[in-house]
């Protein structure tokens, strides 16, 4: 907004409230009558009074489109005062200069909406595009079946009339379209675009009901609730720019599955069969008055159908697209990107299967940082998110692609290794310790898979030496012996050496009860 203009503001409201009471009054005067043109004409100039002053409200590079209907307004202000002068003077010739002033007004409002559509940043979604085109592609299949196409082959009127006489339905079409872009786009509409949308709707109906009466009945005079519907849509412009706001619309999107909600296909599904559903419709009835719909109708139908199959195969994308993103987030952990404990369960049962169909050796390992609470307390909890990341980072490397890491739980993690050597896996295990970022220690409990016990008794084994680990002092590997007791083989060994100053208090050598320490 620009900065305030108090007088302004007054004299804004001023119109406002003028402009609704000289439209709400406009059909008091009885029909026909000067008093109905005059009044006509006071309520459409009050209407650009109020537009006027709402625009220049409005922010300067915020202003073009409510420019555009300014321009829209006066168009229409001059096609009403020739018409009206006409309509003094007989006889009436169609088509009258006021007409191609009348046509005209429908570009800079075209203009004016699509700008504002542009700009209300509405996220470009394909299948939301489509629906636009499905509603506006039935109104425009009808458009041109029963207004347009018999307008241009009737050659009792002039070409130019005919031209005219086509322009207004298919302008409707096109604000059909923009009007369904708004309505059915999945991003939030403020109030200002509420009301311009709904001046919209009016005016598409009242075109509409217009063009049916002048196709119908011949007849060139607007009845009096049409032209009140018009004066409508003029005001609720000045309305809408009376109600904008410069700042982007800042209520979260609406989002569902897809983008297909039951009102939405319920609208689609009316609009893709409205056409075949008036042609059955003719059928039945009995078409004497010898026009031939039945083809462009039938063309109409099918156009509809290639649509509505786009748009089945664009959500079987998105459906297929959110199917492949739910499965990703239910296999990941999201602060580390590993492996969670489902996809940990998996990769176990598979290297079960891996290791016995290629007769390797498996082990696997529970790794836990150190004193962990310890660095979170001290360093805060963004950097122990940061420590995860990059200790999850780093192991991934040292374990090579030989091997699974996932992230247990907390600061607990699970590795998985092939290896064609046990004690050289135990010591690529092992060496996972020394790459643990920021001087931090990990303690690690290895158990080796026997090629027949279940994963619960396996993952079990490797827990309680990891636990051994722990009180033992921290900063060290332990194997599990197997699970029979006589299983154990593997000689003491000293642990790595590592410079981290708690590792060098509690580091301690020797055989446990469970396992051998590294
Ligand atoms: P120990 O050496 O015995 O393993 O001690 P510890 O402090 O590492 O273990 P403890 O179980 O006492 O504490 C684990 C801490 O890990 C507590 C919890 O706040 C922290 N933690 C768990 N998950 C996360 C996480 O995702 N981010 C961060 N920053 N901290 C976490
Ligand atoms: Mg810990
Ligand atoms: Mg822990």
């Amino acid at each position: 907004m620009s900065r305030p203009r108090p007088t302004l503001d007054v004299l804004m409201r001023i119109f406002g409230v003028l402009a609704a009471i000289s439209v709400g009054t406009s059909l008091l005067p009885a029909e026909g009558t000067k008093a109905s043109a005059v009044a006509y004409l006071i309520s459409l100039i009050l209407s650009m009074l109020f537009l006027g002053t709402a625009c220049v409200r409005i922010a300067r590079t915020q202003r073009g489109p409510w420019l555009w209907l300014m321009l829209t307004l006066s168009l229409a202000l001059a096609g009403e005062t020739w018409l009206k002068i006409l309509q003094l003077s007989d006889p009436y010739q169609w088509p009258t200069p006021a007409d191609f002033f009348y046509a005209a007004t429908y570009v800079p409002m075209l203009i004016a909406v699509l700008t504002l559509e542009r700009r209300r940043g509405a996220r470009q979604q394909f299948g939301a595009l489509l629906d636009a085109f499905i509603v506006a592609g039935s109104v425009g299949v009808l458009t041109l079946v029963f207004l347009v196409l018999p307008l241009i082959s009737d050659t009792s009127e002039p070409l130019l009339g005919r031209l005219v006489g086509s322009a207004f339905p298919l302008f409707d079409v096109m604000i059909t379209f923009i009007t369904a872009r708004i309505l059915l786009s999945p991003q939030g509409r403020s109030r200002s675009i509420w009301i311009l949308t709904g001046g919209l709707v009016v005016l598409i109906v009242a075109d509409n009901l217009q063009n049916i009466l002048t196709a119908t009945t011949g007849g060139n005079g607007f009845p009096r609730w049409v032209n009140l519907m018009w004066l409508t849509t003029y005001f609720s412009f000045g309305l809408a720019a009376a109600t904008f706001r410069s700042a982007p619309d800042s209520r979260p999107q609406e989002r569902t599955a897809a983008g297909l909600t039951v009102p939405r296909l319920a609208v689609l599904s009316l609009a893709a069969v409205l056409p075949a559903a008036v042609q059955v419709f003719l059928e039945v009835r009995g078409n004497d008055t010898g026009d031939t719909y039945g083809l462009p109708l039938g063309i109409g139908s099918i156009a509809l159908f290639a649509l509505v199959t786009l748009r089945i195969w664009d959500l079987l994308q998105e459906l297929h697209r959110q199917a492949e993103q739910l499965a990703e987030v239910a296999r990941t952990d999201p602060l580390t990107g590993l492996a969670n404990r489902r996809s940990w369960d998996f990769e176990l049962d598979r290297a079960f299967a891996t290791s016995k169909a290629g007769g390797t050796q498996l082990l696997v390992a529970l790794l836990d940082l150190d004193h962990f609470k310890k660095y979170n307390d001290g360093h805060g909890h963004q950097a122990g998110d940061d420590l995860l990341q990059q200790a999850a980072v780093a192991w991934k490397a040292a374990l090579g692609t030989d091997g699974v890491l996932a992230r247990w739980g907390g600061e607990e993690f699970a590795a998985l290794l092939h290896c064609s050597d046990r004690d050289a896996g135990t010591d690529h295990l092992d060496r996972l310790r020394l790459v643990v970022p920021h001087q931090q220690t990990c303690s690690i409990g290895i158990a080796h898979w026997d090629g027949t016990e279940n994963p619960a008794r396996l993952l079990q084994r490797a827990d309680e030496v990891l636990y051994q680990a722990k009180s033992g002092g921290r900063n060290r590997s332990i194997l599990a012996s197997g699970p029979q007791p006589d299983h154990l083989e593997r000689p003491v060994r000293i642990p790595a050496p590592r410079t981290a100053p708690e590792a060098q208090s509690g580091a301690s050598v020797g055989s446990t009860a469970g396992g051998t320490t590294l």
